[in-house]
Formats: structure tokens, sequence, C-alpha cells
């Protein structure tokens, strides 16, 4: 020990090299112990051997208590599959009979929007403070999620604008949920059973996200993540279930089965998504949670991702909407046909005949309200030919869509056009808004 105090306090003042001084030997051992009867080493340790034993002083000895000297994690640049990790491995290969890691994640190098090496001189430079200056740290968050980090990634002005568009169809989803939930209540919530079969479906895609989410999230793979999360949120979501459930929910009577039906779905979904976004949109999350659940002690980070009971999986129910969604692109692009053709305005104007050759399909449709899901006042489903000048879209063969006007009048509650608005007690009125208005 004073042997090593002494090499210690020349090493603080004189630095590392001053052991290859003439003499260091003599001045360190003197009164302590005979010079002669010891060799002064020369030999230079491998920096490698440095790095690959970090793990010995950095985990072995950490007084967590939970600590087995194992890392969950070694991440660093693809240039160190030759270097740290490997040192690391031999190193502990040698003292540990093992690798001092369960995962090695390793990620290529930040270029530039051309793919060119950043570097001062040619001033393509990209600085981390500078991006979350312009856009917030979750764009940046969000940018290195949507990369796959294994591989060399670019950045730049071009490429952050796309994933500033991402975030605010993500913002805009959350921002949908969170104004639609207002007062929501434990008492309205509703039993899947009892639920529509839109409903059911948006739990059965839960219930295959959750997998998924879990899945990427224990293998690294924050891309994966965020891409099923965001088709879910843009095309799912917003596309059909908000798209389709808006008329529900800002027209139905309060305790509608429908509205309480969206409502539990909606909640179930806020639970979901903001858990399983935390990690990635860290701030936005919390944001959003606190939105909803304000207090001091309140934090999505402290919030385990919720369990998913797996009896929301519904493979045949699934499939049938496979159909029931292909025949309402089709519905939904004829009337996009005569929206830009201002024939009408709203698709609400429409009540289209739809013509469809397959009988299990016609069948599934008549056994939803196929009106609601392509947004429409009225459909007619047929088994008829259609006539040549049908609307058709090739990846949706067997479908036809004949454009007709709805009949009656607009409600001025809910803009659907139906033949009894104006009959009821409260003016111009269909029978639904009467009855919500009470
Ligand atoms: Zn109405």
């Amino acid at each position: 020990d004073a042997v090593n105090a002494r090499v210690v306090a020349a090493f603080e003042a004189e630095g590392a090299d001053v052991w290859y001084v003439q003499g260091f030997k003599e001045k360190t051992l003197a009164g302590l112990h005979d010079p002669d009867a010891y060799d002064q080493i020369f030999d230079v340790l491998d920096v490698w051997f440095d790095s690959g034993s970090t793990h010995a002083f950095v985990l072995r000895d950490r007084a967590d208590g939970t600590a087995d000297g194992i890392a969950d994690v070694y991440m660093e640049g693809t240039d160190q599959h030759r270097g740290w990790f490997h040192s690391s491995l031999l190193q502990a290969c040698g003292t540990l009979g093992r690798a001092p890691y369960r995962n090695v994640v390793t990620h290529g190098f930040t270029l530039d929007e051309k793919g060119m090496k950043m570097s001062k001189s040619l001033g393509n430079t990209v600085v981390p403070q500078e991006i979350i200056k312009d856009y917030g740290a979750d764009i940046l968050r969000l940018w290195v999620a949507q990369a796959d980090y294994t591989v060399d990634q670019r950045i730049g002005k071009e490429i952050l604008k796309g994933t500033a568009d991402s975030y605010r169809r993500l913002r805009n989803t959350m921002r949908f949920m969170l104004g639609n939930l207002a007062g929501f209540e434990d008492a309205e919530r509703v039993a899947v059973k009892e639920m529509p079969e839109l409903e059911q479906w948006v739990l059965h895609r839960l219930a295959e996200l959750d997998v998924e989410v879990r899945r990427g999230y224990a293998a690294f793979d924050f891309q994966g993540v965020f891409q099923k999360l965001f088709t879910f949120a843009t095309t799912d979501l917003s596309a059909v279930f908000f798209d389709v459930r808006k008329d529900a929910l800002y027209c139905d009577a309060a305790n509608s089965l429908r509205r309480r039906s969206a409502r539990t779905v909606l909640d179930l979904l806020f639970h979901r998504l903001t858990t399983w976004l935390a990690p990635i949109l860290v701030f936005t999350m919390e944001d959003v949670w606190l939105s909803r659940f304000p207090g001091a002690d309140s934090s999505v980070h402290l919030q385990d991702m919720p369990e998913t009971p797996s009896d929301w999986l519904n493979p045949e129910l699934a499939a049938k909407w496979v159909g029931l969604r292909a025949a309402r692109r089709a519905t939904i692009a004829a009337l996009e046909v005569q929206r830009s053709a201002k024939v009408i305005g709203a698709s609400l104007e429409a009540a289209p005949v739809v013509h469809v050759e397959d009988a299990a399909l016609l069948a599934a449709l008549k056994s939803v309200n196929f009106a609601e899901l392509s947004i429409t006042s009225a459909v007619q489903l047929t088994a008829d030919p259609a006539p040549a000048e049908a609307f058709r879209l090739p990846e949706v063969p067997g479908v036809a869509v004949v454009f007709e006007m709805a009949p009656g009048e607009k409600c001025a509650r809910c803009w659907q056009i139906l033949p009894d608005v104006g009959t009821h007690s409260h003016p111009c009125t269909c029978a639904r808004c009467n009855a919500a208005l009470g």
C-alpha cells in the first residue's frame, strides 16, 4: 500500500510517463523495500485490455445489490466489433467464463443528407443542440427511432421535415383521443362482447400490437416499434376508427351504446399508446398523460404498459374486416371522384349503390352498418351485376360503385341527409339527433 501510494502520487504530480524516468524504482521503494530485490516492468499493456476490463470495475462492485456483474447492454459504433466488444468478450471469458454483457447494440454513423461524412471543413455538421432548439428534443428522438441505426443514418433539414410531419400526425392522434375522452367515467364502460364490430376490431389490433411492441423493445428494434405504432395511428385509427366514429362521438346521445363503446376503446387506446410511445416521445407522452391525469405525482413514466387480455385477439373478425375495409376503400374512392368534380361537397351527400360479386363479402357488408363505415347517409348493397360505367378500384376486384345522391334534407346537427329530417319536434333534425336533444 505504501509503494502504491507513492506511485499514485507520482502519477498525479508528473503523469504516467514518470514510470520511465531514470531512478523511479529506487525512489519509489526507498526506505520500504530493497530495490535490488525487484524488477521494474516496462511492457505495454494493450489499450484494448484496459477498455475490455471496464466491466470488472464498473459493474462487479456495484452497490445496488441487483447486479451480477453482467451488463444488460453494451452499446457502441460498428467499429467496436473488433474493438471494445471483442476485447471485453475475451477478457471476461478469461475471468468470468462468459461475456460481460447480455446484449450488444451496435450502431452505424450519422451522415449528412447526401450520405457524406460530416466534417467541420465541409460545413455539413448537424449539431443535436440546434435540432433541439428548432424542433424540440422529441423530434430528434423520433428521428433516431425512425432510423435503422444498425447501419449508417442520414440527417438534414429535409429528413427532419419528414420526421416533424410524422410527429405532428401522432400528436393529432393523441389530441383527438384527449378531446373525445373529456369527462370519461368508468360507469360508461362497455364489455367487449357488447361492442360494435368496429371497436372489437380495434381491440384485436391492440392485442396484436401489444405482442409486437414488447417484442420490438426487448430486441432494441425501435424502428419496428415506431413504424408499427405510426401505421396503426394513421391507417387504422385516423383513417378508419376516428373517421367513422366522429359522427357517433359528436352526435349520439351521451348514453348511446355506440358512443360509450367508442369511448371505452379510446380509453384503452390512450393507456396503451401513451405507455408504448413514452420511451420514444418522452416529453410529448408526458404532456399527453398530464393533460388527462394531472397531479404532482402523476407521470406516464411511472406507468407499466397495461396487460392486454388475450381474448381481444379475434382473427376471424380481422379476416372479415380485411374485406370490409377493401370495399370501404372502393366506395370512398368512388365518392372522391364526385367530390373532385364538385358534384358533392361531402360524402354524407351520397347514397351509393355498391355491387358486390362475392356472396360472402356481400353478407359481411350487410352484417355491419356500411353507410356508417363509408361515411355516407345511406348505401344500397346488391349482388346485381354492375353497369359498365360503375366505379372500380383495380386492387379491389368484385366491388363496383354507382354514385347516387342521398334523398332528403340535411340534418342541421349531424349533417346526414335523410328523408325524415324536418318531421320531428326539434326543427331540421333527424330521428337520432331529435332524440339526442331530448
Ligand atoms: Zn342528425
